[in-house]
C-alpha cells in the first residue's frame, strides 16, 4: 500500500485481502467454518447449533453456508425480546431457512441449549467459532503468506484468529485491535493456548463507546480509505482495525523499516 505517511516513516505495509474470499461469507470466518464443516461432513452430523449475538457475521456466514449446503442450522441469539423481525439479518437468515431460538442472557452466558432443539448427533459450534478447531484453521492463512513481516495488525473479536495466527508464525509480533471490551477474556484464552503473550500486543484504547451504533467520524474514515485505495472496510472490525493502525503509525509505534501486514478480516456486506 502507497501512502505519503508510510514513506515519511519508512514503513512497508502490506493487505492480505481476506475480504475477497466470499461477498457474505467473509475472511476469516470462512477459514474458521471450514474446517468445523469439514468434522461435520466426516462425521456424518445431521445438523449444526451454533450461539451469536443478533448482529454476529459469524451466524450469517454460517446460516448462509448452511443454506447454500442444505444442513439444518439451529442459531441460539442471545436476547429473548428479539425475533425474526429485529434487524435484516434475522429475517433474512430466518428466510434462508435457518431455526433461530431467542433466549435470555442469563442463560445464553451458560451456554444452554434450548429444549426444542434436538441436538444429539449435531455438531455444536461454539460462539465465534472459538475452540481449537477455529484456531487450527489459521495454519492455512499463514501458508498463504509468501513473505515474513515484522508485524501483523489485525482485528479481535474472540481472539481465535490472533491466537491461530500466534500459533502458526510464532516469530511475528501480532497488533491485536480490539472492538469489545474483552481484554480480559482474550489474555486467558492466549493462556489457556500456550501462547508467549510477549508478541502479542492488545489494543483496547480504541474500542468504541458503542459497539455496532452508528459513529460518523469512524464512518467517513472508511468512505475515505475506500475512495482512496478501493478497499471497503467497515467500522465494526477491519474500518477501526485500520484507523487504529494510522494512529499508531503517527504515533511511531512501528520503528523505521518495518515490514507490516494489514490483515483484512472481512465482514463487509
Ligand atoms: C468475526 C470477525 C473478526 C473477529 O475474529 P475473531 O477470530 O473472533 O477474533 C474480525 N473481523 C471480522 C470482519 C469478523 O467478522
Amino acid at each position: 500500500m502507497k501512502d505519503e505517511l508510510f514513506d515519511q516513516k519508512g514503513l512497508e505495509v502490506f493487505i492480505k485481502r481476506d475480504d475477497l474470499i466470499h461477498p457474505i461469507v467473509a475472511g476469516n470466518k470462512w477459514r474458521k467454518l471450514k474446517e468445523y464443516l469439514l468434522i461435520a461432513q466426516n462425521q456424518e452430523k445431521k445438523g449444526i447449533v451454533t450461539f451469536g449475538g443478533a448482529y454476529s457475521n459469524h451466524i450469517f456466514a454460517l446460516g448462509y453456508i448452511c443454506k447454500e449446503l442444505q444442513i439444518p442450522l439451529d442459531i441460539i441469539i442471545r436476547g429473548e425480546e428479539l425475533s425474526i423481525h429485529s434487524n435484516s439479518y434475522l429475517s433474512t437468515l430466518h428466510q434462508w431457512g435457518n431455526h433461530l431460538h431467542f433466549i435470555s442472557r442469563k442463560d445464553y452466558r451458560e451456554k444452554r441449549i434450548p429444549k426444542e432443539i434436538y441436538y444429539e448427533n449435531k455438531l455444536i459450534i461454539p460462539e465465534g467459532g472459538f475452540s481449537e478447531v477455529g484456531v487450527r484453521s489459521m495454519i492455512e492463512l499463514v501458508k498463504e503468506l509468501n513473505e515474513s513481516f515484522d508485524y501483523i495488525v489485525l482485528a479481535v473479536g474472540t481472539g481465535t484468529t490472533l491466537i491461530g495466527i500466534a500459533q502458526a508464525l510464532p516469530s511475528v509480533r501480532l497488533c491485536g485491535i480490539l472492538s469489545l471490551q474483552n481484554k480480559k477474556e482474550i489474555e486467558k484464552h492466549i493462556k489457556i493456548a500456550g501462547i508467549k503473550a510477549d508478541k502479542i500486543k492488545l489494543f483496547e484504547q480504541f474500542i468504541e463507546k458503542k459497539y455496532g451504533k452508528k459513529n460518523t467520524e469512524l464512518e467517513e474514515f472508511c468512505i475515505h480509505f475506500n475512495n482512496k485505495f478501493k478497499i471497503p472496510i467497515e467500522p465494526i472490525y477491519t474500518g477501526l482495525m485500520v484507523r487504529s493502525f494510522y494512529e499508531l503509525v503517527n504515533k511511531d509505534y512501528f520503528p523505521s523499516g518495518s515490514k507490516i501486514l494489514l490483515y483484512h478480516s472481512g465482514g463487509v456486506k
